[in-house]
């Protein structure tokens, strides 16, 4: 008998077909002996559907009520799930993140696990009940509804199988695990058999959406093993855990495409100390994620910053630039949003050199442009024009030759 937690993402319950193949999945779980807590998203679609609703109401909805009704998402599968399970003489309970002892800090709409009490869902796990938890959702100290940010039902699910030390954490999604590249985007993505946290990590933070990526960071820091698999059959999925050494032989591991993102110039900037600080203090304080930032020097002691942001932040950047352009010598400030970020990452470009020349050769065999670069010590990431940023995968994916083992 092992204790397992399973998660199934928005696709895996997106009708009452899918959700009583989803309570098949977990009945033949359970009779396997095998004790279950299961983690749901709400209806694919939905969440989006809940947020377009709330700004066609206000333009700028309160984040707490926000979380108040982003809940109600995952509230109707887990309820809805504990009825197909009783539907087919499995024992089942549902619980909100609140019930399932899911603390958070008070940061409404992108909140962080602080503890979770896993008493109520022991007790019910000693009785032979199948306890489902909405995902995405948690309880901060002072009683309010918090929601962990787009995706989260990933965080909850490995937090829950650290809480509860679970034996195995499966992640159940519409792909049969994680590809060396999105496969709707590279037809000949391959499916990964294992992947490395940091690995994991720099993809989902990159634009492979198919993890959450504080899932990850919390799985690497609790030392959570998961396996990322498929709702729709029973092929092995792809098994995320710590580095192993032969990991390093692969140079690249994989390939990212994050099209949300926005490039942000604030030109004419005086090139003195001070300047690039209180540009970017500006942005921090207004909490706007900054990542790739490039300083070009013009004529006549004036520079150009450039760096991108994600695109539902560039207004809030603009916004937060108006008052310190003055103070750093006039400038203006331009958004671009017709860009995409491509990544390759891998933790093999450690041991091995060479890797940008050969991506940057098959870019420009290719004729793409690129427009800004940054580096660390296991990804390289490119900004070029959004229109060409599938075709800059397919290139990348083959000039490394992902699609063979
Ligand atoms: P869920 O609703 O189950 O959480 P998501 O839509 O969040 O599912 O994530 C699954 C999707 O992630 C896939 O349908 C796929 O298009 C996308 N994806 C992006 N990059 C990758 C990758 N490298 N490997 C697998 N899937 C990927
Ligand atoms: N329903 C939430 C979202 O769409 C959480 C999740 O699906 O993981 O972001
Ligand atoms: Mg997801």
């Amino acid at each position: 008998m092992a204790r397992i937690v399973q998660k199934y993402g928005g696709t895996s319950v997106g009708d009452v077909e899918r959700i009583k193949k989803v309570a098949e999945r977990i009945k033949a779980t359970r009779d396997e002996g095998h004790e279950l807590v299961v983690v749901v998203s709400a209806r694919s679609g939905v969440t989006n559907e809940l947020i377009a609703r709330a700004k066609a109401v206000c333009e700028f909805p309160s984040e707490r009520e926000l979380d108040m009704l982003l809940a109600t998402g995952e509230q109707e599968t887990i309820a809805l799930t504990a009825m197909a399970l009783h539907g087919i003489g499995v024992d089942a309970v549902s619980y909100t993140g609140a019930q399932a002892g899911i603390f958070t800090d008070k940061v409404h709409t992108k909140a962080k696990i602080k503890t979770i009490n896993a008493k109520p869902i022991e007790q019910d796990l000693k009785t032979g009940k199948v306890v489902i938890v909405a995902g995405f959702q948690g309880i901060n100290d002072d009683g309010q509804i918090t929601t962990l940010g787009r995706g989260g039902s990933d965080l909850t699910a490995i937090a829950l199988a650290a809480a509860v030390k679970a034996d195995k954490c499966e992640i159940y999604t519409d792909v049969d695990g994680v590809y060396t590249a999105d496969p709707r985007v590279v037809k000949n993505a391959r499916k990964l058999e294992e992947i490395s946290y940091d690995e994991m990590l720099e993809l989902a933070s990159l634009g492979s959406k198919v993890m959450q990526t504080r899932s990850v960071e919390f799985a690497k820091k609790y030392n959570v093993v998961f396996e990322v698999r498929s709702s729709f059959n029973h092929n092995p999925g792809t098994i995320v855990k710590e580095e192993v050494a032969y990991m390093e032989k692969v140079v690249v591991r994989g390939v990212a495409v994050d099209k949300d993102q926005a490039k942000v110039i604030v030109s004419n900037v005086r090139d003195k100390p001070g300047s690039a600080a209180k540009v970017f203090r500006a942005l921090a304080d207004a909490n706007v994620n900054v990542d790739m930032i490039v300083q070009n020097t013009g004529r006549q002691g004036l520079a150009n910053l450039t760096f991108t942001v994600p695109q539902t932040e560039a207004a809030r950047a603009v916004r937060a630039l108006d008052p310190v352009l003055a103070a750093v010598g006039g400038g203006q400030v331009t958004v671009h949003e017709h860009v995409a970020k491509l990544s390759v990452v891998g933790v093999g470009m450690r041991t091995h050199s060479g890797v940008a020349a050969t991506l940057f050769q098959a870019l420009a065999d290719a004729g793409i442009n690129i427009d800004l670069i940054s580096t660390s010590e296991i990804k390289i990431s490119i900004v070029l024009d959004l229109d060409r940023a599938d075709e800059a995968a397919r290139v990348a994916h083959a000039v490394f030759n992902l699609d063979k083992a």
